[in-house]
C-alpha cells in the first residue's frame, strides 16, 4: 500500500509493529526482509519521481574540502539507488580488525558475521552469487590473468548487478505491496519523541512539504536515511535532549568519511586480453558485467602502516587520446573533525540544515602516495608502461575527487562512549531505535558501501525478527 501524505484522506497519525524511516537500499532491503513477521510502516520523505521542493530538503553548507550536500544523494522513494552506478564489492577481512596504525579502527565482528548476508544481498542487487574470486573468474571466461606478484598486488574485483537494482522502482513497489508493507510517501520524519525515562521511543513526528503533521508510534523504529541526514536527524531532535537523540558523548555525526579518488598516471594502451577487463567491463560467464582493480594484499598494508585502497583503469571521455588513466580509491582514515554538525538556517520543515566539514588527514595522504609507489613498480613488472605515476597530494584539494559515499557518523561500536550504535546496530541506551545504512560503518574500506549496507540490513532485520518472531526460521528473502 502506497500513500501520500499530502492527501487529506491518509491518515499521518498511525502505529506499525516495525517504522522504517527512510526507503533507499538500506530502508527497503530491511522492510521486504521483516515483513513476513511483522507488519512494517516505511516512512519516506519523497515520492515516485524527483521533486525539486523535496530535493532543498537536502541543501546544506559544506565548510571542509568542498563538497556537494545535494547532488550526492536522491531524496525519493528508493533514495540514492536511483543515481548509483552499481559498483558492487565486499570488504576485506583487515578492513574489520583493530589496526594500530589506524585509530578508532576495529569492528565489534569479522567477516564471517557477514559472509551470509553478502549471500543474500547478492540475490537482492541482482549479482547472481557472491563470489568475488578475480583470477577464477578470469580463468572461466579463458582470459589470462595480468602477471603480478601475490605479495606485492592483490587482484580484486567489482561486480555489477543485472541489471542494476533501484529501490525505487516498480519493481521493488510491487514486491512491498506484495509483502503489505505500507510506504507513506512525502512524509519527513522531523522529531523522534522518547517516553520520560528517555530510554524508549515513544512517537516520530512527521510533517508533509504542504504542513500535514502526524504522530506515528511503533514498537520498533529504524532510521535509515544515509550517512548524512540520519546524523542530522539524531542532531535535530532536541525537544526533550538538548544535546540530540544518540549523542551523549558526543559522537554523532563525527567520523565522516567518503572514499577519495586520485588519478595516479596515464597509461597507453596494453594489447592483453585482461587490460579490456580492467579498462571496460568484462563479462563473466553468467553474463554480468565485472571491473578488475589492484591493490596492496593485506600483509604489505600492515607492514607499510598504510590504508586500504585500489587502483583501476578507466578511459577518459571520448577525444582526449587513447591513453587510459590510472586512478586510486582509498580508504579514508576515521577522524572525529571530520564530521556533520548542525547549521544555523533552517529547510521548510523547521529542521536546522547540515554543516559538513569534510577533511583528509596525514595517513589518507600517505597512504595513497604509498599505494601509488608501491603499485607502480608492481605495473612495471605486469608490462604497464606508464607514462607517470603522481603522487596524490590530498592538501592540494582539487587532486582528490569524492564519491558520494557517506560512511561513519553513527559508528557501531560497543563501547557506548566511544560511538552511536551497538553491535546490533541499535542506539546505544535506547531500547528500540535502530540504525541501518553506512553511517554505522566505523571504518571504510576500499569497498563501494552498498553491497555492505545490503548485508548490514538483511542481518539488522534477521536481528529484529528474533525479537518480534523468534520462533520464526531463517528465511529472510525466499
Ligand atoms: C552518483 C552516485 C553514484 C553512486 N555509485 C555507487 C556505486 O557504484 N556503488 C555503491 O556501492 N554506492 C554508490 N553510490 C552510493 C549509494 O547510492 C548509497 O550508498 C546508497 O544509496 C545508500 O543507501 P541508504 O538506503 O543507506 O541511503 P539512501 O539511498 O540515501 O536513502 C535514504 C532515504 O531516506 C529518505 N529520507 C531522508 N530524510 C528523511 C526523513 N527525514 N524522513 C523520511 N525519509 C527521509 C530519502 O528520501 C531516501 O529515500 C552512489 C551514489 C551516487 C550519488
Amino acid at each position: 500500500m502506497l500513500d501520500d501524505a499530502r492527501d487529506e484522506s491518509v491518515p499521518l497519525t498511525r502505529s506499525a509493529q516495525v517504522a522504517v524511516i527512510g526507503s533507499g537500499p538500506a530502508g527497503a532491503t530491511l522492510a521486504l526482509a521483516l515483513s513476513r513477521y511483522a507488519d512494517v510502516l516505511v516512512i519516506e520523505s519523497g515520492g515516485l519521481e524527483d521533486d525539486p521542493e523535496t530535493a532543498r530538503l537536502y541543501e546544506g553548507e559544506s565548510i571542509g574540502i568542498d563538497y556537494s550536500l545535494v547532488d550526492t544523494r536522491a531524496r525519493r522513494l528508493g533514495g540514492s539507488s536511483h543515481l548509483w552506478s552499481g559498483w558492487c564489492t565486499p570488504f576485506d577481512p583487515l578492513d574489520f580488525a583493530e589496526r594500530p596504525w589506524v585509530e578508532h579502527s576495529g569492528w565489534p565482528f569479522g567477516t564471517e558475521t557477514l559472509a551470509p548476508y553478502y549471500a543474500d544481498a547478492a540475490h537482492l542487487l541482482n549479482l547472481n552469487n557472491a563470489v568475488f574470486d578475480a583470477a577464477g573468474t578470469l580463468s572461466r571466461i579463458g582470459v589470462a590473468a595480468p602477471r603480478l606478484d601475490p605479495l606485492e598486488t592483490v587482484l580484486s574485483l567489482w561486480r555489477f548487478g543485472l541489471p542494476t537494482a533501484r529501490f525505487g522502482e516498480s519493481s521493488t513497489i510491487r514486491a512491498m505491496t506484495a509483502a503489505q508493507v505500507h510506504v507513506l510517501c512525502h512524509a519527513s520524519v522531523v522529531d523522534i519523541r522518547l517516553d520520560s525515562s528517555h530510554s524508549q521511543v515513544r512517537e516520530l513526528v512527521v510533517r508533509s512539504t504542504d504542513g500535514r503533521e502526524g504522530r506515528i508510534s511503533a514498537d520498533f523504529v529504524v532510521i535509515a536515511c544515509g550517512g548524512i541526514e540520519t546524523p542530522r536527524i539524531l542532531l535535530n531532535c532536541r525537544s526533550q535532549v538538548s544535546y540530540g537523540i544518540g549523542n551523549a558523548h558526543d559522537n554523532v555525526g563525527r567520523f565522516f568519511m567518503e572514499h577519495p579518488h586520485a588519478e595516479l598516471a596515464s597509461v597507453p594502451p596494453i594489447d592483453d586480453d585482461w587490460y579490456e577487463c580492467a579498462t571496460r567491463k568484462g563479462i563473466d560467464v553468467a553474463q554480468h558485467p565485472f571491473i578488475l582493480a589492484f591493490g596492496v594484499p593485506p600483509a604489505r598494508q600492515i607492514e607499510e602502516r598504510i590504508l586500504n585502497a585500489r587502483a583501476h583503469f578507466y578511459l577518459p571521455p571520448t577525444g582526449s587520446g587513447p591513453m587510459a588513466r590510472l586512478g586510486v580509491f582509498m580508504e579514508q582514515a576515521p577522524d572525529p573533525d571530520s564530521r556533520i554538525t548542525l547549521g544555523k538556517a533552517r529547510d521548510r520543515l523547521g529542521m536546522l540544515r547540515a554543516r559538513l566539514n569534510w577533511k583528509l588527514g596525514k595517513l589518507d595522504e600517505y597512504s595513497a602516495q604509498r599505494t601509488g609507489a608501491l603499485l607502480a613498480t608492481q605495473l612495471k613488472r605486469m608490462g604497464v608502461q606508464h607514462e607517470r605515476i603522481e603522487p596524490p597530494y590530498f592538501a592540494n584539494r582539487k587532486a582528490v575527487t569524492y564519491t558520494s559515499h557517506h560512511i561513519g557518523t553513527t559508528r557501531m561500536t560497543n563501547d557506548r562512549e566511544r560511538g552511536v550504535v551497538d553491535s546490533s546496530c541499535r542506539v546505544h541506551d535506547i531500547d528500540n531505535l535502530f540504525v541501518a545504512g553506512s553511517s554505522v560503518f566505523p571504518t571504510a574500506s576500499w569497498a563501494n558501501p552498498t553491497f555492505t549496507i545490503v548485508a548490514l540490513a538483511l542481518r539488522l532485520a534477521a536481528h529484529l525478527r528474533e525479537l518480534i518472531a523468534p520462533e520464526a526460521k531463517r528465511d529472510m528473502l525466499q
